[in-house]
């Protein structure tokens, strides 16, 4: 089976702003270079475009969520690197997140250097919005692991998942999650929540997975309080060299990357007039990712010590922390 989703991007316009793209495929590649994780999925070959109108590569085809899936469990087999990381990172996460929000200074300088150094490993949700006891939307939670933090600031924790495997963490306390098994964007958040509900909407590392990115930016956009923002990590490619790095070293979970933040700031402020942006960008790109059999607690601590190097230094680019605040 080889199925996957081609956008035709002629006919239909950026997935974003809709506008047809003003390139041509910038580069096509084999996927099969990317897929040692699953001998499941065949190869197919896939090409790279840009949306200069909005500042985005556009990833074309892609697979569909069936076939992640298939990745995804097999990465979820194999993951004990990343398991062991994320239960070492889960420290210094809080640590980074809660003292961020803390009255007292000095703990707050503390969790600014901390979170600094280790960004690139923790890439940490810090917001501008003042957090304690406050409605937390997580959109792709996962097994909690972001929201749980925001728990220790005394917040409403909410999240969607749509990976049914991840239900025994949610329900798993201390914290308590109100979560819903279901994508983003197929909730009635009307009946459920009710709009203008919510101080903070996380998309760590989801925004440029969604089928339907403009959809969700509206609905997120009328499910925020004034005052309130979105809060997206994600990979970043300033240029085309980052974008092969992404296509040919990891497979390309998502389809539309940004790659120009000025620009793709300047669309959003047309689609939703009266928001506020800021951005900082995670520096610390690893040479290589490593998938499935690779991950090992070895090759992850290689990639972490790598990725802390090249932080400190500014060296490349490798995510970007994008927050759009509605206005009070
Ligand atoms: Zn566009």
């Amino acid at each position: 089976m080889n199925q996957h989703i081609r956008l035709n991007l002629r006919e239909a316009g950026c997935p974003f702003c809709r506008t047809h793209p003003n390139r041509n495929a910038l580069f096509r590649l084999r996927y099969s270079e990317t897929l040692r994780p699953s001998p499941e999925v065949e190869d197919f070959e896939g090409w790279v475009e840009e949306c200069i109108q909005c500042g985005i590569y556009i990833i074309n085809p892609r697979y569909d969520e069936t076939e992640f899936e298939k990745i995804y469990n097999h990465l979820s087999r194999k993951g004990k690197g990343s398991t062991t990381v994320k239960s070492l990172a889960g420290h210094p996460l809080r640590f980074a997140m809660v003292g961020w929000h803390s009255p007292n200074s000095l703990r707050r300088i503390a969790a600014r250097l901390i979170g600094k150094v280790l960004d690139p490993v923790l890439h940490i949700p810090i917001t501008s919005v003042p957090m304690r006891g406050k409605n937390v939307l997580d959109v792709g939670c996962g097994d909690g692991f972001h929201l749980r933090c925001y728990g220790k600031l005394g917040c409403a924790l909410y999240g969607t998942e749509i990976h049914s495997g991840y239900i025994p963490f949610l329900e798993k306390g201390p914290e308590t999650i109100r979560y819903w098994v279901e994508e983003f964007s197929k909730i009635d958040w009307e009946k459920e929540t009710g709009w203008g509900t919510f101080d903070l909407i996380l998309f760590q590392s989801v925004f440029y997975r969604l089928n339907n990115p403009r959809e969700a930016l509206d609905l997120s956009w009328r499910l925020l309080k004034p005052g309130g923002a979105i809060l997206r990590i994600e990979p970043f490619f300033p240029n085309i060299d980052a974008a092969k790095f992404m296509t040919r070293f990891n497979f390309p979970q998502g389809y539309c990357y940004i790659s120009n933040i000025e620009q793709y700031c300047n669309k959003l402020s047309e689609i939703i007039p009266g928001a506020q942006f800021s951005w900082d960008i995670i520096y610390g790109r690893s040479r290589k990712m490593a998938t499935g059999k690779e991950l090992t607690l070895w090759t992850a601590a290689l990639d972490i010590i790598e990725r802390l190097s090249k932080n400190m230094i500014g060296s490349e680019p490798w995510y970007i922390r994008l927050e759009i605040k509605k206005p009070k």
